[in-house]
């Protein structure tokens, strides 16, 4: 047994004195859907759990013509469901959508979802290809730059990410592979195509997490067709192997999965 104090704060500013105040022992909590089955599993013991959900600041969507700024505690089936978003980025939507099941999305955060940094999650896949910006109570960060590992990001442990926030591109599509047991991405492709070219980022299948497929990247800039695909493969070695699925078998899917997205944004 250990004992965890549970505080509620309503700031910001609150939530950050809790967590000085706890020694580094803290932890945040938001939608706990990964921090909490976690914690029974005893793979973490916080001290203290600074539950952000009541925090207005981390809440709400903002769409200004094509800018779009989804606050960190904004769940799943709240991004899923936004007809603002959906009218300027439809992808973001669908990919929201498409995480976990109906509980998951009621309960799981934006916020939460990006500071885990799990290897299959899908929003990080998003963040990349769309260029997003994320904003904390310290700074604002180059997606590519926030995303630095398995389970690793740029955030400090008093850190909270209060925003994401990036310009819709003129076509999107997100598509998924699913682990039909746990939902989670064996393999999850963004494209996202602007003027300046095309962006393709991939999760659940690197060994590093979340990266970015730069040949595919330059084939669809010139050519916004699957078929500018034919011929690429990614490199087997940088690719994940466990139980689901061996390092081939997820190469594989890569091509194939991006194709489909690829169909997709371009409306085929
Ligand atoms: C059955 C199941 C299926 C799932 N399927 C999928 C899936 O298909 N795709 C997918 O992407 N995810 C999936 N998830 C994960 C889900 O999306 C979680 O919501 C997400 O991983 C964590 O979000 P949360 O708000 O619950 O964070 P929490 O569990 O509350 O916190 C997770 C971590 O982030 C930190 N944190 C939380 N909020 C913030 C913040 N604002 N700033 C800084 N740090 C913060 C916490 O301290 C903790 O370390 C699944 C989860 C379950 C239980």
């Amino acid at each position: 047994m250990y004992e965890t104090t549970y505080h509620r704060p309503s700031s910001l500013d609150e939530a950050a004195q809790l967590m000085s105040g706890s020694g580094g022992e803290g932890k945040f909590v938001s939608g706990g859907m990964t921090l909490i089955p976690t914690m029974k599993q005893r793979l973490a013991a916080p001290s203290d759990l600074i539950d952000l959900r009541h925090v207005d600041a981390l809440k709400g969507i903002e769409v200004n013509g094509r800018h779009i700024r989804i606050g960190g505690g904004t769940t799943h089936a709240e991004v899923a469901q936004s007809d603002a978003i959906k009218a300027v980025c439809p992808g973001i939507c669908e990919l929201a959508g498409l995480i976990g099941d109906p509980a998951v999305r009621h309960m799981g955060t934006i916020g939460g979802s990006i500071a885990n940094n799990d290897p299959a999650a899908d929003y990080p896949a998003a963040m990349r290809a769309l260029g997003a910006t994320i904003h904390t109570t310290k700074r604002e960060v180059a997606a590519d730059d926030f995303f630095t590992g398995l389970f690793e990001t740029a955030l400090e442990e008093d850190e909270i990410v209060t925003a994401v926030s990036f310009e819709a591109p003129d076509q999107c599509a997100y598509e998924k592979f699913r682990n039909p047991a746990s939902r989670y991405a064996m393999c999850g492709v963004f494209v996202a195509k602007r003027d300046g070219g095309v962006k393709v980022a991939v999760t659940g299948a690197g060994s590093d997490g979340v990266f970015r497929w730069d040949a595919a990247e330059q084939a669809l800039s010139q050519n916004f067709d699957p078929s500018a695909l034919d011929g690429l493969s990614v490199d087997e070695g940088m690719m994940m192997s466990d139980l689901h699925g061996t390092s081939a078998y997820r190469a594989n899917l890569v091509k194939v999965v991006t194709k489909r997205a690829a169909r997709n944004a371009a409306g085929h």
